[in-house]
């Protein structure tokens, strides 16, 4: 083979993994991992994002922080000549929706389940965090709301929301690239840690192992899957994910059934031959037990 096909050959390797790239001052790097066909994941700081593109224009899912707007814009604009058209919140997370009110501006419709307008229209305290979340501003409220699906028939692939019962909060949807055999599920997903699960608005981890099933079942050995945080992810690491879950409910759910406080729960530690796999990401697990424990008995 001689050396210029060669060079070729690595630079399609290349670009068929991470295509783009760029790191700001504060260390937060944007970067477009092309997934199948014409759909990407943009990785930042908050949730990850899933890009379709194609003759009809973008289709962004979630959109990050506002402060990262331009800069997810210009990746996307290594990509395509076409602007973002439609912006679909997985939930009403401020990681997943702090970009909304710029990309209206920039020309985007915002598209989300009612419960996402819902839950961005009020005040929330978030008790696991110690947070409040105020009222979003009204230009970054989804524009188009929807009960429990819908369909983008858009750069040739039928994309349906498909909203499911409360799992990571009361809004959440999966996003189903059905030609490009690509899910993106926001939060109802972390790959390879503990999830956050917001029982303040409705979740519960009941819910979460609902959603994986929803997801396997809309899957096949080859389906990509786009968890709201963590690497991309296959089938066998959601199926490791979603048995996670179900063993933590079970030993949980004894310990409540015996009639242990919220207290005596976590001191028994339920998680201990989990937690160095999957104890090392955003929730740690005595966090992570209290509030398994909480969507429990609620
Ligand atoms: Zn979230």
């Amino acid at each position: 083979m001689n050396p210029s096909r060669w060079i070729l050959i690595v630079l399609a390797v290349a670009i068929a993994s991470r295509v783009t790239s760029a790191q700001d001052a504060a260390g937060v790097v944007i970067e477009a991992t092309l997934v199948a066909d014409n759909v990407y994941m943009i990785t930042g700081q908050g949730g990850n994002i899933g890009l379709s593109i194609g003759e009809d224009g973008a289709i962004l899912v979630d959109d990050q922080f506002g402060r990262l707007t331009k800069r997810i814009l210009a990746t996307v604009a290594e990509l395509t000549p076409e602007p973002v058209k439609f912006v679909i919140n997985t939930h009403w997370h401020g990681d997943h929706t702090g970009g909304n009110e710029n990309l209206r501006k920039a020309g985007a419709i915002i598209v989300a389940h009612e419960n996402v307008r819902r839950a961005m229209s009020t005040e929330h305290f978030l008790a696991a965090f110690n947070h409040t979340t105020p009222v979003s501003p009204e230009a970054a409220l989804p524009v188009v709301t929807f009960t429990e699906s819908m369909s983008f028939h858009f750069n040739g692939d039928d994309i349906r929301i498909q909203h499911v019962a409360p799992a990571h909060t009361d809004g959440d949807s999966l996003v189903i690239f059905r030609n490009a055999n690509v899910i993106h599920m926001g939060d109802t997903y972390f790959n390879g840690m503990y999830p956050f699960i917001d029982v303040s608005t409705g979740g519960s981890i009941a819910g979460m192992i609902a959603a994986a099933d929803t997801a396997l079942e809309l899957s096949n050995d080859k389906t990509q899957i786009i968890p709201g945080h963590g690497p991309l992810s296959g089938v066998a690491e959601l199926r490791a994910s979603r048995a996670m879950l179900q063993t933590v409910h079970d030993r949980i759910g004894e310990l409540i059934k015996q009639g242990k406080s919220r207290d005596d729960v976590i001191a028994a530690a339920p998680t201990s031959d989990f937690d160095e796999k999957w104890g090392n990401g955003f929730m740690k697990p005595a966090k992570w037990v209290g509030i398994v424990y909480d969507s429990m008995v609620n």
